[in-house]
Parts: C-alpha cells; structure tokens; sequence
C-alpha cells in the first residue's frame, strides 16, 4: 500500500482541470496528509466502498490537521457508521426517478427544469442525497441533448433552466457554451441558473473565459454556491464573486443543514455574514434529505425549527436562508418555518 498517487503540489498556477483530477481519492492518503488517527482508516475504507472518497486540495487545504471534528472534514471523511441500514433513510429519497422524464431532464417545478449534466463532481460530500444516483444511465451524449432541447422548446411554460448534476461546472466550458448557445435559442426561456459547488472546493474554476460565456449570454443569470459552513469561504470566494459580478450573475448560496457541521446559531450567524461580505445571498437550508448512508447527519425538525428561530432573531431578513425541505409530490419546497 505504498503506491499513493503523486500529490500535485499546490500553487496558484495549478489549473482547475488539474485540480480537478488530481483529488484525493485513498482513505490511506487523506489520513496521513490530514495528521489523522489510523483508527479511522478501516472506517473510511468500508464508508468509501459504497460511496467513493473524494477531496480536491484547495478544500483539503481548508481542512485543520489532527482535527476529526474539523467541519470541513465531517463533510468528506467516510466512516464506518455509513454502512449500516437504518430505516427511512433510501437510495432515491426524493423520488427523482419518477420525474425523470427523458434522460439527463428533471421537470418537477413549474416554469424550472433541472437539467443533469454530469456526474461527476469535484468533491463527494457525504450526506450528498444523490449518492446513489443512477448517473450512468443519465448521461446526456448528443441525441439525448436534442431530446432535451424538443422537449424545452414544446413547453412555452418553462422560463428557467437550471443547470445541476453532479456538478455543472465539472464540465469543460466549450461543453458549457455550446449548450447554452443551444438553449439562447429557444425563446421563451429567461433564465439559467447553474448549481455548483465547485467555485467553493475549487475556486480556480472561475476563469475570465467562463466569465465572458456568461457575459456574451442572453439570459438572466443565477449562480447558486453550496458552501455549508464559514471555513469554506475566504477571500479567494469574494474574489471569484466579483468576477461573476462582472457578468451580473446574482450569486446565492444553498447548505444543508448537518449535525456536527453546522448545527448551531453562531455558526450559522457567522455563515451568513461571511456569505454577505463575499458578495452572496444565503438562499436555501436545507434538512437532510434521508439518503442511505447519512443518518449520522440528521437533526430533527423541532431542533432545526429551534435553531432557526435564534437564527432568525439575530439577523437581518435579507441574510436569512429559508429552512426547507424536499418532499416528493410537491410543487415547491416545503418550508419549515413560519
Ligand atoms: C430544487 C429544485 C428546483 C429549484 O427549486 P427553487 O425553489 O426554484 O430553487 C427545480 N427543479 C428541481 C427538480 C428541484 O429539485
Ligand atoms: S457537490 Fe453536490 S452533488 Fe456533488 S457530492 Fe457534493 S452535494 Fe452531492
């Protein structure tokens, strides 16, 4: 077991394609550069088997050494508890391959479609409620495409599309440009939203040749982040945030809400003042969706609910999230709080 991956040494000519592919994937490596306990090891081996390990370094990077309760690391460490069955907690918890009309397209909202483009992500956060998610028999090859775009262009009631995944913008940018110049072509949408963690895990993601893709488009444009927890967020957000902004993207953010990660009303305080200062709008919280595998990370709604309403008290309304959840057959998110 001595024949680890060279690790790409970090610097800030590293490119995100680079970063992208030089992840860290072996529970052996990840323990030994994190200064963990081998103890861990055999958990995260059995965690990894159902759902791979996965860290790029910028995020490592984030992550403090010696520290198993590090936030960062709770999001991307496999353990042991991930294997065991617990009722309620599924593969397909909010029932997506029921919605899944063509493949790659997930129409359940009115007027927004969420189109997946890929697989792949750049980091395999744990409590990720698409972690079963059958990817190979969605993926979306030419002819699959133009079945998409028919079925956008028969429905003048879709106004927005959202680009998710996987990530979206694991995806090279001609891919990305060639799809949007497809879809600037059908006139009644307005809007594109991409859904992306990666300018969190890599921020080098956001590249002045991304920005003018966006620039050159016709649409309305919505970028909406996942970071859950402070740590996440640095200068080099509020750097890639005054990019976008260039191209008048609003930049939003969506977290979800985990045990052990954010589970507290200063933390969440401090999340959103960071967000804030960086230029982004906390959007969503979510609660855990009951995917199998994540159970470790659920608060129940009372204690969501409970530290919601702290949460509320302390800030301004336009810096508070809206606690929500999925629920399978709704025609929105469901809110939590009143
Ligand atoms: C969450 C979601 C959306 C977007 O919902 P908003 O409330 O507009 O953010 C759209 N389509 C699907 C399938 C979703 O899961
Ligand atoms: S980046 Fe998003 S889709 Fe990918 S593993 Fe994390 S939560 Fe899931």
């Amino acid at each position: 077991m001595n024949s680890f991956p060279k690790v790409l040494q970090i610097d800030n000519n590293a490119s995100w394609q680079q970063l992208l592919s030089h992840t860290i994937n072996d529970p052996q490596q990840l323990i030994d550069l994190l200064e963990l306990p081998q103890d861990f090891l055999q958990g995260a081996i059995n965690g990894a088997r159902e759902f791979a390990l996965k860290v790029p370094q910028p995020y490592l990077s984030k992550i403090k050494k010696g520290d198993i309760n590090d936030p960062l690391l709770r999001q991307v460490l496999p353990i042991n508890t991930e294997t065991e069955q617990v009722s309620g907690y599924i593969t397909d918890p909010l029932a997506e391959m029921d919605a899944n009309h063509h493949d790659g397209l997930i129409h359940k909202y009115t007027g927004r479609v969420l189109i997946i483009m890929t697989g792949a992500c750049a980091i395999n956060c744990r409590y990720c409620f698409r972690r079963h998610f059958p990817y190979q028999e969605n993926r979306l090859g030419p002819e699959q495409w133009q079945q998409v775009l028919d079925y956008l262009k028969s429905d003048p009631s879709i106004s927005e599309v959202i680009l998710s995944g996987g990530d979206p913008l694991a995806t090279s940018d001609e891919r990305l440009e060639k799809m949007i110049t497809d879809l600037e072509r059908i006139p009644h949408l307005k809007r594109l939203r991409i859904h992306t963690r990666l300018p969190v895990v890599i921020p080098q993601r956001i590249t002045p040749n991304f920005v003018s893709i966006l620039q050159r488009s016709r649409f309305d444009n919505v970028m909406v982040l996942h970071a859950n927890h402070p740590n996440e967020i640095d200068h080099q957000t509020s750097e890639l945030v005054t990019q976008l902004k260039t191209a008048n993207v609003t930049v939003l953010n969506q977290s979800v809400l985990l045990k052990g990660v954010n589970d507290s009303v200063e933390t969440l305080q401090y999340l959103s003042e960071k967000l804030f200062h960086s230029g982004i709008l906390p959007y969503y919280l979510f609660t855990l969706d009951p995917v199998k595998g994540a159970h470790h990370f659920n608060i129940s709604d009372e204690h969501a609910i409970e530290i919601f309403s702290k949460l509320q008290a302390l800030l301004p309304g336009y810096l508070l999230p809206k606690l929500a959840r999925e629920i399978p057959d709704r025609p929105s998110k469901t809110l939590l709080h009143k």
